[in-house]
C-alpha cells in the first residue's frame, strides 16, 4: 500500500524504535525525564529559543500558543485555510475565547500590509482586541507553500509597530528550511513562539514541541496541563523526536524531489486541470471535472495507493519517508492509467 495522504501516515523505522526503546525515562509532569529534556533543549536551541515544550500534537501546541498570547474576546488574525482555525476543532473560539479574521492571502502567505489593514483600530471600544498572528509555514492548504523570510520580517516590524504577537504554526518547517536552504535559527528570530510537528515529514509516531522564550513556556507548561496535556514516562517518545531531528531532517529534499515528479507527472494528464506549483512535499491537483475525483481515488485505490480528497474536483498527494521512489514511479503509472 502506497499511502500518500498525509505525512502523518509514516511508521517508526526499525532504528527509531531502537532508540524509543533505549530511552532513559523519568516523569515530565515532575520534569524529570531526561529524554524529553534533551528534546526540549535541543529543539529550542536549533530556533535559537530558551525553552521548548514536548506536547502531544500539533493541534496543542498551536492551542497552547494561542491561548498565552491572548485573553478571552480578542482576535487572532490568520488566513481562511490556517490549521489552526480550520482543522483544530474550533479550538481558537472554544479554548480561548478568542475570534478569527481572516487575511487575503497567495497559497497561505500573506503581507504585512494586509495586517496592517486588518488591525483593529484599540481606541474603537466597539471592535475586539486584535492580539496575534498566525503565519502557518508550510502553508498545507497552500499546496505546501513556503514562506519568503524578508516578508516574515516585514511582518515582524508591524507586528512591534501593532503590539501583536507572532506565532508561526511550523508543522512543516523543515521542509521549508530544507527547500529554502535556510537555517532554524533565521526562522526562529521572528517569532514569539513556534509549533513544530515531529510527526509528520520527519516521521516521529507522536509529538510536537512549541518553542520560545522560558517566560512564555513556563506559562505553556501550565496550560499544557490545564488542556490534559502533561504526560509522564514520555521519554519514550522524544526518544523518537530526538532521533527524527538527528536523521530525517536532510532527507525531507527526497519527499520534495518526488512530489515534484509527481506535480509534473499529473500537469500533463489531460483530465487534470491544475497543479499548485509544487515547493515542498504536498501536491494539489483540480480535476477538470469534479465528479472524477471519486472514480479516480477509486482507481488509485484498486492499485494499492491512496490520495485525500482536498476540496471539490481537488486532490492532495503528501510524501513522506515510507514513499520511496519506486513507490512515485507505481503511482505516476496509476494516474496515467485512469481513463486510458
Ligand atoms: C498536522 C498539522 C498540525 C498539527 O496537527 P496534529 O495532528 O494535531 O499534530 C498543525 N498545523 C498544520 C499546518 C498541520 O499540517
Amino acid at each position: 500500500m502506497i499511502d500518500l495522504r498525509s505525512d502523518t501516515v509514516t511508521r517508526p523505522t526499525a532504528a527509531m524504535r531502537a532508540a524509543m526503546a533505549a530511552a532513559e525515562v523519568g516523569d515530565d509532569v515532575f520534569g524529570e525525564d531526561p529524554t524529553v529534556n534533551l528534546l526540549e533543549e535541543r529543539v529550542a536551541a536549533l530556533f535559537g529559543k530558551e525553552a521548548g515544550l514536548f506536547c502531544p500534537s500539533g493541534t496543542m501546541t498551536n492551542q497552547i500558543a494561542v491561548n498565552i498570547h491572548t485573553r478571552p474576546g480578542d482576535e487572532v488574525l490568520c488566513e481562511e485555510g490556517a490549521h489552526i482555525y480550520r482543522y483544530e476543532g474550533g479550538g481558537v473560539m472554544a479554548n480561548s475565547g478568542c475570534s478569527v479574521k481572516f487575511l487575503t492571502h497567495d497559497r497561505g502567505r500573506f503581507t504585512a500590509a494586509a495586517i496592517r489593514g486588518a488591525f483593529s483600530d484599540p481606541m474603537n471600544p466597539h471592535l475586539a482586541r486584535t492580539r496575534l498572528v498566525n503565519i502557518e509555514n508550510t502553508s498545507n492548504r497552500g499546496g505546501g507553500a513556503f514562506w519568503d523570510l524578508e516578508e516574515v520580517w516585514r511582518i515582524r516590524a508591524v507586528c512591534d509597530e501593532l503590539g501583536l504577537t507572532l506565532h508561526m504554526d511550523g508543522a512543516r518547517i523543515f521542509n521549508a528550511i530544507v527547500a529554502t536552504g535556510t537555517t532554524a535559527e533565521a526562522w526562529g528570530a521572528p517569532f514569539e513562539t513556534i509549533s513544530i510537528c515531529l510527526s509528520k515529514g520527519l516521521g516521529a509516531p507522536v509529538g510536537s514541541v512549541l518553542v520560545g522564550s522560558k517566560e512564555r513556556i513556563h506559562h505553556a507548561r501550565r496550560i499544557r496541563k490545564r488542556f490534559g496535556g502533561g504526560m509522564r514516562q514520555v521519554g519514550i517518545l522524544a526518544a523518537a523526536g530526538l532521533h527524527a531531528v538527528d536523521h530525517h531532517v536532510e532527507r525531507l529534499a527526497v519527499d520534495h524531489k518526488h512530489a515534484r515528479e509527481l506535480g509534473a507527472v499529473l500537469s500533463r494528464l489531460p483530465y487534470v486541470a491544475q497543479v499548485v506549483p509544487v515547493d515542498t512535499n504536498i501536491v494539489v491537483s483540480t480535476l477538470h471535472d469534479p465528479t472524477e475525483l471519486d472514480p479516480l481515488l477509486t482507481h488509485l485505490a484498486s492499485n494499492d495507493i491512496r490520495a485525500m480528497a482536498f476540496g471539490p474536483g481537488m486532490m492532495r498527494m503528501v510524501t513522506h519517508l515510507d514513499v520511496d521512489a519506486a513507490a512515485i514511479e507505481r503511482t505516476c503509472d496509476a494516474l496515467a492509467s485512469f481513463h486510458g
